[in-house]
């Protein structure tokens, strides 16, 4: 198991090394907390106030053209981070409103420890990003269905 990680680690660094530089150019590892937008805050802070936040972020995507899935990160009653499907327009299969989400949060926190951040979305989390937020610590996901108690994201299905 160990060897085949390594194995691996090798073989990517290997077959990625002529893109090295492209790589290290890339939009996400180049904007840095303070190059990003600010995040404009809802009037309320409720948890149905978030969850309109995520509305409004699926609303955009579907205007758009893409998937309609929107969610928020919130820490201390403040949103952190900010996520909507660009899977067409990214052509990314992973680009999903939650695991960008935690992405953007992790940024601008400036940190991949999320334990004190909840996650708000319009749908329940598919198992990529519940794995997602599992491994951010996010502590509780609140959707339409479940905006009383929440519950904790895991990773599986
Ligand atoms: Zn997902």
């Amino acid at each position: 198991m160990q060897f085949d990680r390594d194995r691996r680690h090798l073989l990517s660094a290997l077959t990625l090394a002529p893109f090295a530089s492209a790589w290290h150019a890339s939009p996400a590892a180049a904007q840095s907390a303070a190059e990003l937008p600010s995040i404009a805050q809802p009037a309320d802070r409720t948890k149905a106030a978030f969850l309109a936040r995520a509305r409004a972020l699926r609303d955009e995507a579907v205007r758009e053209g893409d998937q309609a899935y929107g969610a928020v990160v919130v820490r201390d009653g403040v949103i952190v981070g900010e996520g909507r499907n660009y899977v067409v327009l990214q052509t990314d299969p992973t680009a999903h409103s939650e695991l960008l989400a935690v992405r953007d949060a992790a940024r601008r926190l400036g940190t991949r420890d999320l334990s004190q951040c909840e996650v708000y979305s319009t749908a329940t989390p598919c198992a990529m990003c519940q794995g997602a937020l599992f491994w951010a610590r996010v502590r509780r996901v609140f959707t339409e269905s479940t905006l009383e108690q929440g519950f904790v994201p895991r990773l599986g299905c």
